[in-house]
């Protein structure tokens, strides 16, 4: 037993059982996500985007792992705060053990979606850097966290409500002239709700004339 368990002790954050955040008993309870087309969010084979709903400058394809729901739903949750760092291994290791199982896009880098782009309450730590850069290991891709920044932006987003926010990211991103541009990106983010930063993410890139973008998220 580590000192921090002995001040804190790990409990399961969905039934609350002494051992670990993420208990296996909750974890089972959890559906796996059905692979689905990410644009009409209908199901397609592994996830690939329907020839009916591709965009020029959208996404191939889209791999959730969970369903947002149950003990995945709290860690994500709990990973929004920055001392969450035990939680994201946890959720890190059932991830990958996961992703091992899926077939994957053939994609030579990995992305994370860095949470500040929308949303202010992060303290400037960006978790999904962390749990991003576990999986590229995993799956062996260079992880390229920089790939994309942000441009400068006339309208401050704290001066904004939610739908203006996601309004003012339009064409906010830029690649980054410091980094070559790949041929294929995986952009990771924990949930996929509306999309809406995947796509504007994926848009950027494909501007830049990266060929292949595909979506992963922990759940949808
Ligand atoms: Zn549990
Ligand atoms: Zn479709």
């Amino acid at each position: 037993m580590e000192f921090l368990d002995f001040i804190f002790p790990k409990t399961c954050l969905s039934c609350g059982k002494h051992g670990n955040y993420i208990c296996l008993e909750c974890l089972a309870k959890v559906r796996l996500s059905k692979p689905i087309c990410p644009y009409c969010e209908k199901a397609s084979i592994d996830g690939i985007t329907h020839i009916k709903c591709q965009k020029k400058y959208g996404l191939n394809g889209l791999i959730s792992v969970w369903e947002y729901e149950g003990v995945i739903r709290k860690a994500v949750l709990a990973l929004k705060y920055r001392y969450a760092t035990a939680i994201g291994d946890e959720l890190v290791n059932y991830l990958t053990d996961k992703l091992k199982e899926l077939i994957l896009p053939n994609t030579s880098h990995l992305m994370p979606v860095p949470i500040y782009w929308y949303r202010q309450n992060v303290r400037g730590f960006n978790q999904s850097n962390l749990v991003g850069g576990a999986v590229a290991k995993t799956l062996n891709l260079k992880f390229v966290p920089d790939l994309l920044v942000r441009r400068k932006q006339t309208i401050p987003q704290v001066e904004l409500s939610g739908v203006a926010r996601r309004q003012n990211l339009k064409g906010v991103f830029v690649t980054n002239p410091g980094i070559e541009i790949p041929d294929s990106v995986l952009l990771f983010d924990d949930v996929f709700t509306t999309g809406s930063t995947l796509f504007e993410a994926t848009k950027t890139l494909k501007h830049a004339r990266v060929q292949k973008v595909w979506g992963l998220t922990i759940a949808r």
